[in-house]
């Protein structure tokens, strides 16, 4: 699962296929069919935790699932982040730029709604701490977050 990280990867943010994610207080911003399929194709399915910026904003800690796409059928993947900071405005048709550091776990199903948040929430409090690493922190300040002038102009 870590042999393709750090992973960096660039794109517009989509509308997912409404599983309700924000409903369960965790939004997750999709990234296109064209940015999923430039992901290394051997890439593990599961929960990954790293860095995100929307725009020119300022980088924050993500969790970040790569998943099977239902829409079709499941033969193809999805990428979902959730950024772990609260934002005034959704931000779809916006760039998010993001560096995916470590591996959490695989993919798996949950027998209740409960089961499923509080996994998530574990999720996100694994990312905080190993993000809090001085070798995962360095990844922050990294030059791929400096976007090149005049190209996004929304700010967060
Ligand atoms: P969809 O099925 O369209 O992806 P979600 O319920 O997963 O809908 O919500 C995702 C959207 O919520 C993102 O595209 C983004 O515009 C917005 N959003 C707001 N806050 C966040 C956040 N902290 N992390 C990710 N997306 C967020
Ligand atoms: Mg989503």
């Amino acid at each position: 699962a870590m042999k393709h990280l750090p992973y960096f990867c660039r794109g517009e943010v989509v509308k997912g296929f409404g599983r309700g994610s924000k409903e369960l207080g965790i939004p997750t911003a999709n990234f296109s069919e064209q940015v999923v399929e430039s992901f290394p194709p051997d890439i593990s399915t599961g929960i990954y935790y790293g860095w995100a910026c929307v725009g020119n904003g300022d980088v924050h800690k993500m969790v970040l699932s790569i998943g099977w796409n239902p829409f079709y059928r499941n033969t193809k993947k999805s990428v979902e982040t959730h950024v772990i900071h609260t934002f005034k405005e959704d931000f779809y048709g916006e760039i998010l730029s993001i560096v995916i550091v470590g591996y959490i776990r695989p993919e798996r199903n949950f027998d209740s709604l409960e089961a499923l948040i509080s996994a998530i929430q574990e999720d996100i409090e694994e990312a905080k701490r190993q993000l809090d690493l001085p070798e995962h922190l360095k990844l922050k300040e990294d030059n791929f977050f400096h976007l090149p002038e005049g190209k996004i102009v929304n700010h967060h």
